[in-house]
């Protein structure tokens, strides 16, 4: 078969077809985390087989430039060889205690030392990171309310999956069965960039709010960057009404910029995040996550405290080793180096958009950019909140995802995510993408 478009034989995909059915008589929706199941574009999930640098290789044979990175954590690229070098002699030695081990003191130091954070405890998922900072904050201001912001996506927390964002934005889902009532009801949702609405929660509520949790900069319902000023708002506005201000940064963190997201905005202007949440890049593709923040909060932390938080691989030796060696590897060239691969691939794409008449708006924070390809009613003009960010036309993206997909470049599967590139994203690479792109864009064109 060839595809009439490139004239190149069309891609093979029947041993992923073989095990998407396999996986799905034992598994439900045949994944085990939703948005790999290509729900939101159609056709069959690509099963990888393995990866280096850039690219990856499907089971079928077929070899791809990466723009998921494992929905964040491979900022060095696939089996970096330094990484996979400290992973193998950690295995070697064992793979997990339940004691303390010396790996953890080292990241601990590692992260303590790039962030503002003063203690830090390691968990094994974002989710369990954003789950026991909230119950930390809790605890340690005595009050339940939370507030979050619609398309900010914190984890399946129970009390967080109320307008959360990517995946569920993907499926369409706007809350979820399964999480009782009780456990949203204390948790207040409001419009992102909305100054005007978080003062009016503070005033209503101020007295009853134990925390504010925000992404730093969201990338779970695409970029949509805080205005100027919005963070250290947030801050200031915790601040003046004794709730912590909670920056979640399990996207961004050792991503955005070497300072994670807080290095666009708070570094500079001088205000700190009483906690803080990490995960993805500081695993190193390894299952680590992370919270942090000031040492009189996280104090109230078991065993120095009453709050109790646990995890029986939390700080695991072969998780921590590899999150460290990335961290390590991690300088200030390899973020240069992604923030030139991530602009040239956004302004290729937007190029390629423009010229094929596609309404569209590109948008970055750091290294991190995503596409909305827009619907025909929607201004285009900078996506500000998830209202905005809804307003895509979904078939477009299905469409040119696709394309690139049929020319050996991996998207993520769905329209509210952030592509991501990598330290090991070189010319070649980078090519293959711009060389995608314009038959891509003629199809999400061919859509509306
Ligand atoms: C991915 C993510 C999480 C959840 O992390 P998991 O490791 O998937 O549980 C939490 N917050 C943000 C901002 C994320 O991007």
């Amino acid at each position: 078969m060839t595809d009439p478009t490139t004239s190149r034989p069309a891609r093979t995909t029947t041993r992923s077809a073989d095990l998407f059915a396999r996986a799905s008589a034992v598994t439900p929706g045949g994944v085990n985390s939703p948005v790999r199941a290509f729900g939101a574009v159609g056709g069959t999930p690509r099963f990888i087989t393995r990866g280096a640098g850039a690219r990856i290789t499907d089971v079928d044979g077929n070899e791809y430039v990466d723009l998921v990175g494992s929905w964040g954590p491979m900022l060095l690229g696939h089996a970096h060889p330094q990484v996979q070098e400290a992973v193998l002699a950690a295995v070697s030695r064992g793979t997990s205690y339940g004691t303390p081990t010396e790996p953890e003191v080292l990241l601990a130091e590692e992260i303590v030392s790039r962030t503002p954070v003063e203690r830090v405890r390691f968990t094994s998922s974002g989710t369990e990171a954003t789950m026991s900072a909230i119950r930390l904050a809790r605890g340690f201001t005595g009050r339940d309310v939370v507030v979050k912001f619609a398309g900010c996506y914190h984890g399946h927390v129970d009390a967080l999956l109320a307008s959360a964002g990517s995946g569920l934005a993907t499926f369409a889902i706007p809350g979820t069965p399964g999480v009782p009532e009780s456990a949203t009801d204390l948790t207040l949702v409001l419009p992102y960039n909305d100054r005007a609405a978080v003062e009016k929660v503070f005033a209503e509520h101020g007295d009853r709010i134990a925390c504010l949790i925000t992404e730093a900069t969201p990338g779970n319902m695409g970029i949509v960057p805080p205005e100027p000023g919005f963070n250290a708002f947030l801050a200031e506005t915790c601040r003046a009404h004794g709730a912590l201000f909670v920056s979640d940064e399990v996207m961004t963190g050792f991503r955005a910029t070497r300072l994670g997201g807080w290095g666009l905005d708070g570094a500079h202007e001088g205000w700190v995040p009483d906690l803080m949440t990490f995960g993805k890049v500081m695993g190193g593709g390894l299952p680590a996550a992370a919270f942090g923040g000031r040492a009189d909060v996280m104090e109230h932390l078991a065993p120095s405290g009453p709050v109790y938080q646990a995890g029986t691989l939390a700080g695991n030796p072969v998780a921590t080793t590899a999150g460290l060696t990335t961290l390590q590897l991690a300088t200030d060239e390899v973020y240069a180096h992604v923030d030139r691969v991530a602009t040239v691939i956004r302004e290729g794409a937007s190029a390629a958009l423009t010229q094929a008449g596609v309404p569209h708006v590109a948008q970055s924070a750091g290294t991190m950019f995503s596409v909305f390809l827009l619907a025909g009613d929607a201004p285009v003009a900078p996506v500000r909140d998830f209202d905005g960010a809804s307003r895509q036309h979904l078939p477009a993206y299905a469409a040119f995802f696709h394309a690139m997909l049929e020319a050996g470049v991996h998207l993520p599967p769905s329209a509210y995510e952030v592509w991501f590139c990598s330290a090991a994203h070189d010319d070649r690479a980078v090519q293959q993408v711009l060389d995608a792109l314009p038959a891509a864009a003629r199809a999400a064109a061919a859509t509306y």
